[in-house]
């Protein structure tokens, strides 16, 4: 390995920084370069959808800036820098008329939102909350305001919807599909997570979607698809994430509904790897925090010459939704059926239960939550 030539990590979300700080842990000479668009601020961008309700704006919810972030890891980070390509014959990358040499290369790029397009979808006051930046500027938005409208019944949407109600916000929820988290967890489950918000004070509106949006001065105007309209301050977009797969693909890297790597991280081009909410580990996309960090931990590995391969434990998915909290270790496999085990109100407790009686996944909503380290020990690991 040429001493002069970095490792590079694209990104400084919390795969690209676990990497760095992992890595660093075992190796404190191999000169590291983070690369990321944005400011390179650090955070944990879970707790952006719980700002109100800890009274965090963006700067209490930064941990360290880019200078502090390069000092404690040792490392050059290049902020407000764009990836625009990646030739992985001559292992460089090109920042947008700059080009750099890698000896190592991983892609920690993330996941981009999805976006709707419509009549209004692109006003200043319809935004999506993806990362600090974008959080830093709703606060601007909402300050003084009173009606958040929320695109989007799921994770993110729901989480947004409970925190703002606990600012003081009235808040709207519209959703195309039956119940919250569909998809995620099964529709008795998702009644119940509605209930609790309802009683919380959001209004929700499932069976419906926003087919425009207009300004009339200093108030928006969204009209759904069954005619009704709704007035409101901002919208917020949250209709779902997926990996950024634009550099890989552009490189030639193998991509599917992530860009696949193996156990080892490593991707179909020679010393690229990939990690994070960009990655599709092993056939999985995981678009949560817990197995970025053992991913990130097998990697630091990797990159250290002792090649490791990354193994998940059962890792349920946790609603921050104190409305009604939610915990769901999806099945495992599609083969078998949901049975409720126990139930009152909105204390839910449910087995996912496969042909030869063994429980493949659960899902728990309010008080039964906190059966989850118990019930954790009987279903299935996700990756052995
Ligand atoms: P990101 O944080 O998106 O980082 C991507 C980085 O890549 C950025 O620095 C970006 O600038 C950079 N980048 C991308 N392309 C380029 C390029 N071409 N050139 C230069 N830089 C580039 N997960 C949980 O487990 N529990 C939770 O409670 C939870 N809550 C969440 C709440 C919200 C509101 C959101 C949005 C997500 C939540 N998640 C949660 C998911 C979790 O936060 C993500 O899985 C994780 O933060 C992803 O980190 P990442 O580093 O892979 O991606």
């Amino acid at each position: 390995m040429s001493a002069s030539k970095p490792i590079v990590i694209v990104g400084t979300g919390l795969a690209g920084y676990s990497l760095a700080r992992e890595f660093r842990k075992l190796n404190k000479d191999t000169p590291l370069v983070l690369i990321t668009r944005d400011d390179g601020h650090s955070y944990s961008k879970p707790m952006l959808s719980t700002g109100f309700t800890k009274q965090k704006d963006a700067d209490a919810l930064s941990m360290g800036d880019p200078g502090k972030m390069a000092e404690q890891l040792q490392a050059d980070i290049r902020i407000f820098t764009e990836v625009s390509a990646i030739n992985t014959d001559e292992k460089t990358l090109d920042l947008g008329g700059e080009t750099i040499e890698y000896d190592k290369l991983v892609l920690a790029s993330g996941a981009k939102v999805n976006r709707l397009e419509f009549p209004g979808s692109h006003l200043d006051r319809v935004v999506s909350i993806n990362d600090l930046m974008d959080y830093r500027r709703f606060r601007q938005l909402v300050a003084g305001k009173q009606h958040i409208l929320i695109m989007g019944a799921g994770l993110i949407g729901c989480e947004y919807a409970n925190d703002l109600r606990e600012g003081g916000y009235e808040v709207t929820i519209v959703d195309p599909s039956e119940t919250p988290l569909n998809g995620l967890i099964p529709p008795f489950a998702g009644e119940a997570l509605q209930q609790g918000l309802v009683q919380a004070g959001v209004a929700i509106n499932m069976g419906k979607y926003v087919v425009s949006i207009t300004e009339t001065g200093d108030h928006l105007c969204a009209e759904l698809n069954d005619g009704t309209t709704i007035d409101c301050d901002v919208v917020i977009s949250a209709i779902g994430l997926k990996p950024d797969l634009h550099l890989a693909e552009q490189a030639g890297i193998t991509c599917a509904r992530g860009i696949i790597t193996d156990r080892t991280l490593q991707t179909s081009a020679k010393d690229v790897y990939a990690i994070g909410d960009a990655a599709e580990v092993a056939g999985l996309v995981l678009l949560y925090v817990l197995p970025l960090m053992a991913c990130a931990r097998a990697l630091a590995r990797t990159l250290n010459g002792e090649i490791t391969q990354v193994s998940y434990g059962v890792m349920p998915v946790v609603t921050k939704t104190p409305a009604c909290p939610v915990v769901v270790a999806p099945p495992v496999r599609p083969s078998g059926s949901w049975q409720i085990v126990e139930k009152n109100g909105i204390h839910i407790k449910a087995l996912f239960i496969d042909e030869q009686e063994q429980p493949l996944g659960f899902v728990l909503t309010g008080d039964c939550t906190k059966e989850k380290q118990s019930l954790s020990k009987t279903v299935p690991n996700l990756l052995v």
